[in-house]
């Protein structure tokens, strides 16, 4: 056969016809030897001890086997490593092998060594030493340290290695690299010799270099003694544990990760600002939190539906991070709700500029699929350390800002101020005076007449509830109804509300007045699935009329879940009630809506009639589409006799308004009812032709929480000012 080495071995004429004296000795020395391709994986040459050892009966009978057939994937891997320590290195070393010649073991001690083969690639003179005749124990643990991925290498004390084991010099980035040299940071070397000074052992995981790149290894390291030299040393055992630290840190990440728009979320929020808050404090900075909110994000992810809702964070996400610094902190705190923290070097005012820089990149239109969005946001900001020094207070501070933002009209911001906090507090201390009022009779209803155009008479009252505020004195619903929608009170509070008209009714009735009662309803009791049994109940229990209550609902009520609201109007006709529908025109309620419903009156809102005599078209368009729905009028905040006129022009069924009559306590609207009732039969024909209602005037102006103006025409608007002039002092809604 061809020689597999180059020159400085025989050569090929040499070894088959055993020419040169070298060849010779080789042939006929007892060691076995023989030569080894790593490509083809054959034994290419072999002197004849080699080939006994291999029981094969020649150098071409052996050569014909192919070892990597069932050669395991660690011995193919260690192979692998000694081409390229050859090919890196001079290098011979030793290993126990146990090579497996006709399937039977023979365990020997190898001593290998790097040769060109003929061609110039790299091949290995392997020379068996000794045939090891140990315990069994002893082989296999020598095979096992051989074929394990743990890599094993004792150092002795100056860190130079005296033995690895294929694993370990497989990692090796170089092959002269001391213990020391191992490690990407010389302070985890440091840490763990100092274990191993205290303790005797160490462990530690730690970035080292390795041929494939720094990685993470788990190093184990014990202090022993060299077996042969009897010098202290160093085993260290090490284990690749990058894939894993890589699991740990997505697995981090995730947790503190928001997926969808990969911003960090509220988990990861409070150690990254709290550690910011404390750097700032350090060197006596400020900074600020900003809480931002996108405007009407419900309405656009209910309508446009889930998809473009995520689209449209993932946007608002994108623009938020490049309004700010990079070393600034933006986190998704959830929903459309995000956080950020700036760190200011100066005054307040890059905070400012900042909010400014967001509002006006979030007002660019957003293209989510097919659809162009356009979206704002509010923004609510606090300052550290003037506005609070833990995250809680500044958070707390940031959203009262916020809803500040919104209460005022959303797409601005607004900084924190004391007065947001006395505002919350006014609120809360709002909520328990309502809760007394309840339980002290502090709400007392009002009725205001309504009176039919044409025969210009009182036929009926809309009950309107006040609060005789202990210290406030009255109080009108613009200024707690809406606090008390807020917090459910409503509830109870428009129960009896309900139940005070009902039994006004029933008692008017027995007095022999005919007098229909309009109760407002708000959206939450609306909503009740409960109300139609609460009405049926109150019905009941006072024996009033329920053909003389009407319910006063509004236009957006109607809107959205068209079920519900169909069920509960038809529950509420079945009883007997009207319905009403209050303030109309101001609503978008679609007339098929209105159509649909059982609704028989719509009360034209006050503002379309404060305008009549400058903008008529409007009220016209409303009465007409009263007419086209063919439902009975009630014109609300009559002021003036010219709108009366006008009204009765065009055939309006009710008013209700100033011109004769505010809303009056009970008593007050009892003895109208009565004095009504004698003059109608008084003075049957009165030599004016009106009627006998512009006599009880007196009377109303009498009522004590309102004062008129004097002097005033009586064709004009008579103005009126609520005594104590009490204003909603809850200012947000
Ligand atoms: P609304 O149902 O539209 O009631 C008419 C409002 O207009 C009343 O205000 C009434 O006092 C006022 N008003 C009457 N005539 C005139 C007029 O000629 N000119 C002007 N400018 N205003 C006039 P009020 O009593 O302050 O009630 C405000 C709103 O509070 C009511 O509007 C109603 O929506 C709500 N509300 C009143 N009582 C209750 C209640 O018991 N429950 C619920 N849920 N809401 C109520
Ligand atoms: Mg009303
Ligand atoms: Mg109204």
């Amino acid at each position: 056969m061809d020689s597999p080495l180059a020159d400085e071995l025989p050569t090929t004429p040499a070894l088959a016809g055993g020419g040169s004296a070298r060849e010779e000795i080789l042939d006929t020395m007892r060691t076995p030897v023989w030569i080894y391709d790593f490509e083809t994986m054959r034994v290419v040459w072999a002197n004849r001890s080699a080939l006994r050892l291999w029981r094969a009966t020649s150098v071409e009978a052996l050569a014909a086997r192919d070892l990597g057939a069932d050669m395991s994937a660690s011995v193919r891997t260690r192979l692998a490593q000694y081409r390229i320590d050859f090919e890196r290195d001079d290098v011979t070393f030793s290993e126990i092998w146990t090579l497996y010649p006709e399937g039977l073991p023979t365990t020997l001690r190898v001593l290998f060594s790097g040769r060109r083969l003929a061609d110039g690639r790299m091949g290995m003179v392997c020379e068996a030493l000794a045939e090891i005749s140990d315990t069994p124990e002893t082989i296999r643990s020598a095979e096992a340290l051989l074929h394990t991925s743990v890599m094993i290498t004792l150092y002795d004390a100056h860190g130079h290695a005296l033995y690895r084991n294929p694993a370990a010099r497989q990692s090796l980035a170089d092959s002269q690299e001391t213990f020391a040299g191992r490690f990407v940071e010389p302070a985890a070397h440091a840490g763990l010799l100092r274990e191993v000074g205290r303790s005797g052992a160490g462990l530690r995981q730690a970035q080292v270099f390795t041929g494939a790149g720094a990685r993470w290894h788990e190093i184990s390291v014990r202090r022993c003694h060299d077996a042969v030299s009897g010098q202290p040393a160093l085993l260290v055992s090490e284990t690749d544990v990058t894939a894993h630290k890589a699991a740990e840190a997505q697995v981090r990440y995730l947790a503190e990760h928001d997926t969808l728009t990969a911003l960090p979320n509220r988990a990861a929020l409070r150690a990254e600002v709290e550690r910011r808050l404390a750097a700032v404090d350090v060197v006596g900075q400020q900074a600020a939190v900003l809480f931002v909110d996108l405007d009407r994000f419900k309405t656009i992810n209910d309508s446009l539906g889930h998809s473009t809702g995520d689209g449209l964070l993932v946007v608002a996400s994108r623009r938020l991070r490049e309004a700010v610094r990079a070393d600034d902190f933006v986190a998704r705190l959830g929903g459309d709700e995000f956080l950020i923290c700036l760190t200011l070097d100066g005054d307040e005012s890059r905070a400012v500029r900042v909010a400014e820089r967001i509002l006006a990149v979030l007002d660019q239109p957003v293209q989510v699929g097919a659809i162009d969005l356009t979206v704002t946001a509010s923004i609510g900001m606090s300052f550290f350390p003037r506005d609070g020094r833990d995250l809680d207070t500044l958070m707390r501070h940031a959203d009262l800002a916020m809803y500040t933002a919104k209460a005022n009209g959303c797409a601005r911001w607004a900084a924190f101020t004391q007065a947001m906090k006395a505002d919350v507090e006014g609120q809360l201390q709002l909520e328990s005076q309502l809760r007394r009022a309840l339980e002290n009779g502090e709400f007392e209803v009002f009725y205001q007449p309504r009176i039919a155009v044409a025969g210009e008479t009182i036929i009926g009252a809309e009950a309107l509830l006040r609060w005789h505020h202990p210290s406030r004195g009255l109080v009108l619903p613009g200024g707690f109804i809406p606090f008390a929608e807020k917090t459910g009170l409503i509830d109870k509070i428009g129960a009896c509300v309900l139940r005070e008209a009902a039994l006004q009714q029933r008692a008017w009735a027995d007095e022999g007045y005919d007098v229909s009662i309009s109760i407002n309803l708000s959206a939450r009791q609306f909503r009740d699935p409960r109300l139609p049994q609460m009405v049926a109940d109150v019905v009941q229990e006072t024996g009033c009329d329920p053909r003389r209550l009407q319910i006063e609902i509004t236009e957006s009520m109607l809107i959205g879940d068209d079920n519900a609201s169909t069920a509960c109007l038809a529950a509420l006709a079945a009883l007997g009630l009207s319905i009403a529908v209050d303030d109309f025109g101001t609503g978008y309620s679609n007339l098929g809506t209105l159509h649909r419903h059982p609704i028989d009156t719509l009360k034209i809102d006050h503002s379309f009639i404060a305008t009549l005599e400058t903008r008529p078209a409007l009220a016209e368009l409303i009465i007409g589409m009263c007419r086209l729905l063919d439902m009975r009028m009630v014109a609300e905040g009559v002021e003036t006799e010219e709108q009366l006129a006008w009204l009765k022009a065009r055939n309006c069924d009710e008013y209700q308004g100033y011109l004769f009559s505010p809303a009056i306590p009970a008593d007050h609207f009892g003895e109208l009812l009565r004095r009504q009732a004698e003059l109608a039969a008084g003075f049957a024909d009165r030599p004016d032709g009106r009627s006998p209602l512009w006599d009880l005037v007196p009377l109303v102006r009498r009522e004590s929480d309102v004062e008129w103006t004097t002097g005033a025409e009586p064709s004009k608007i008579r103005r009126l000012v609520i005594a104590g002039a009490v204003e909603a002092f809850v200012r947000r809604d």
